[in-house]
């Protein structure tokens, strides 16, 4: 399977070369050629897959076997979730207080959130290839919250790479913060931006420039592993395949997933796999108050507003980037028109969609926007019923379920809890009766990160661009000039 940009522009590429570009050379977003479909039957056969298993049959479809062998795969999966807590990897916790409604618990990776379960293998993979080929890498990573602490976990001590990670400053959890800045390795360079109103899109305008620097780009081999590369998106289709099979009864069963949602990566991939004939019946967009997917699906309106902040920070995101991945699938692969729309969009700050599009798209989805104090109910109601601490964005997509129950309609549903509570003290001191859950509260790692000493840099927002460039030369010079 060969890969090409969503926009059009240059040629095919193997899925290698689009794994280490991450944007395509039009700045567009690789998709597969093709969409693989599955059947009843093949689904059948893979119901009782574990995890990881699944996870091989499912990305196997993704890559020709000259690139990547059956052997090295299963090597990559291993390493990847080996460094999960749990023996199921993302296991699933049946509510006692609502019917038939499952929580994904997808927090059990080493820094605690749902980016784990992409990020790992992404950069296990990235760096695979780069050792085959013995070359180097520098990943830029601009984080909401929970990119920046994964990627940093995994390119910590890799060989061929470097991590630059820039977060808004106190837009994160000092929590956050810490899983980022306290790793030891001398390749990973953490950097706190100062003065970043719209969050970490003020992060993306910079790293979009310096990737338009060709001479730069070429000579530091920049590349990104955010949800704009195709290997996050790949790798997230497999918890759908997974969760579907724990809780359909008989496989061609409805199920549904609601979806704390901020760039579209995680939905994108839900989307993929019920193209690909997964019967899923509804994907709800969990959106909180920063709201750009719901009125893409409602309304029609792809428009920018100004950033809120809330609860559920790593979903405070104004531009869910992976809408126009999903999007390409959606027009017949019309790469022209996702041209068109991004360009307007990149002009005018909004796109109007005709209703013919918004038919195509809204498809199998629903959406809701919710606010802050329902999350603290609902977060207050599950610790008081059942003894049991979801963190905000779990609670975000539990919210929106529970506000959308009509339209949902009566078959299981799976809210994807996409982190640990304890990446989030400041929320649960806002709730009661705490001491009920108190194992849920702390985790160790977050215990431990507290006594390390912290390694990081701080830059403001106007400076960025040059200091980082800077700081990229002395790191080039002291590592690689003589290599
Ligand atoms: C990144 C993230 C999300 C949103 O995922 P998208 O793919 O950007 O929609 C949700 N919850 C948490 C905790 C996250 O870190």
């Amino acid at each position: 399977m060969d890969y090409k940009s969503n926009k059009g522009g240059g040629s095919k590429v193997s899925f290698e070369r689009a794994i280490l570009d991450g944007y395509a050379i039009d700045g567009g977003l690789y998709v597969p050629e093709y969409l693989p479909k599955i059947n009843l039957e093949q689904l059948t056969a893979w119901k009782a897959l574990s995890y990881k298993e699944l996870a091989f049959q499912i990305i196997s479809l993704f890559i020709k076997k000259s690139i990547i062998s059956s052997d090295e795969l299963k090597e990559l999966l291993d390493q990847s979730y080996d460094t999960f807590e749990k023996e199921e990897v993302i296991p699933l916790y049946p509510l006692k207080s609502r019917s038939q409604t499952y929580i994904m618990e997808l927090f059990y990776g080493p820094t605690l959130s749902f980016k784990d379960v992409g990020m790992s293998f992404l950069v296990n993979l990235v760096n695979f290839f780069l050792e085959r080929k013995n070359e180097h890498l520098s990943i830029i990573v601009a984080t909401t919250g929970d990119t920046g602490p994964a990627a940093a976990h995994y390119i910590a001590g890799k060989s061929q790479l470097d991590g630059w990670i820039l977060y808004p400053k106190g837009l994160i959890t000092s929590e956050q913060e810490r899983q980022m800045t306290t790793l030891p390795h001398t390749n990973i360079h953490s950097v706190g931006v100062d003065n970043c109103p719209e969050g970490g899109d003020d992060l993306d305008v910079v790293i979009a420039q310096l990737y338009s620097e060709q001479e730069f780009k070429n000579k530091h081999k920049l590349s990104s592993v955010n949800s704009l590369n195709w290997g996050r998106i790949m790798v997230q289709m497999v918890h759908y395949f997974y969760g579907y099979f724990q809780v359909a009864s008989r496989v061609g069963d409805p199920v549904s997933f609601s979806v704390p949602s901020g760039g579209f990566g995680n939905l994108c991939a839900g989307g993929l796999a019920r193209k690909m004939g997964l019967p899923i019946k509804h994907l709800l967009i969990a959106n909180n108050q920063n709201a750009c997917l719901h009125r893409i699906f409602d309304k029609g309106v792809f428009s920018k507003q100004p950033i809120i902040e809330t609860l559920s920070s790593a979903i405070d995101i104004l531009v869910p980037i992976n809408f126009w991945r999903y999007l390409y699938f959606c027009v017949e692969g019309d790469t022209q028109k996702i041209k068109k729309w991004s360009d307007t969009f990149e002009k005018n700050g909004e796109v109007n969609f005709d209703n013919t599009t918004q038919k195509q798209y809204q498809e199998g989805f629903l959406s809701k926007s919710v606010d802050d104090p329902k999350i603290i109910v609902t977060m207050q109601q599950i610790l008081d019923n059942e003894h049991y601490l979801l963190d905000p964005h779990a609670a975000v997509s539990l919210v929106a379920s529970d506000l959308m129950k009509d339209q949902l309609g009566n078959h299981p549903l799976i809210c994807l809890a996409t982190a640990h509570p304890a990446k989030f003290p400041r929320t649960i001191e806002l709730l009661s009766q705490t001491n009920k859950v108190y194992g849920q509260t702390k985790h160790i790692s977050i215990e431990q990160a507290k006594k390390k000493r912290q390694r990081n840099y701080t830059c403001d927002h106007s400076s960025l661009y040059e200091t980082l460039k800077n700081a990229m030369e002395v790191n080039w010079e002291r590592k690689y000039k003589f290599h």
